[in-house]
């Protein structure tokens, strides 16, 4: 069965192809299909809300299957800041550099241990028959003090865990303990319950 994924983020698209291709599930994205889906504006409150409204968006263009995901990283003594904003906290979308550098300076004087966050996926899948799956992962450590490591993308080389930081491990050690890995296995549950 073939998934129109809400993303031209080929990372988030293998991520899932390794996850979902052994249920039998082909994930693409509208461009391997030579379409184009509309752009949907991420002004949600919640990481599911923003992940339901491009979910819908891809399976009503598209009139097939459609999974979308949003994610991000909430700090408990910035009251969940940046949440559902941490692609554009310091502005831009996406300066993985410059968000680092504001969340130091938010964090400036902050000791360890209250310096506790967590990332959170919600991954939405929709059917043209307006069915519908929501699941969320989430994946808890605290903020360092400093960049450390060059693995990952976006907060990872600030975001430590098990005494590590997520600049520090390898593709398939993140995918374990994720909060994408954790959201995308419930999600590869539940759609094994139903296909
Ligand atoms: P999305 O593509 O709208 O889900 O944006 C997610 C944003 O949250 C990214 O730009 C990153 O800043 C941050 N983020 C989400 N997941 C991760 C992760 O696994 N590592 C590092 N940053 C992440």
């Amino acid at each position: 069965m073939d998934f129109i994924l809400a993303t031209n983020n080929m990372k988030k698209l293998a991520e899932m192809q390794r996850i979902l291709s052994p249920l039998g599930i082909n994930v693409v994205t509208a461009k391997m299909l030579g379409a184009e889906i509309p752009e949907v504006e991420e002004n949600g409150e919640t990481f599911e809300e923003n992940a339901r409204t491009k979910a819908y968006s891809a399976c009503r263009s598209m009139n097939m299957p459609a999974i979308a995901d949003d994610s991000g990283i909430c700090v408990d003594y910035l009251g969940g800041a940046p949440g559902v904003y941490s692609a554009r906290f310091s502005g831009g979308h996406g300066n993985d550099e410059a968000n680092n550098d504001l969340l130091l300076e938010k964090l400036n004087g902050v000791p360890e241990e209250k310096r506790t966050a967590y990332y959170v996926c919600a991954i939405c899948c929709v059917f043209p028959n307006g069915e519908e799956i929501t699941v969320r992962g989430e994946c808890h450590g605290h903020i360092g003090f400093e960049r450390d490591g060059n693995g990952g993308f976006g907060y990872d080389p600030l975001f430590i865990i098990n005494g590590r930081s997520f600049g520090r491990y390898t593709a398939e050690e993140k995918d374990e303990i994720s909060h994408r890995g954790k959201a995308l296995r419930l999600l590869a549950k539940e759609l094994e319950k139903r296909i």
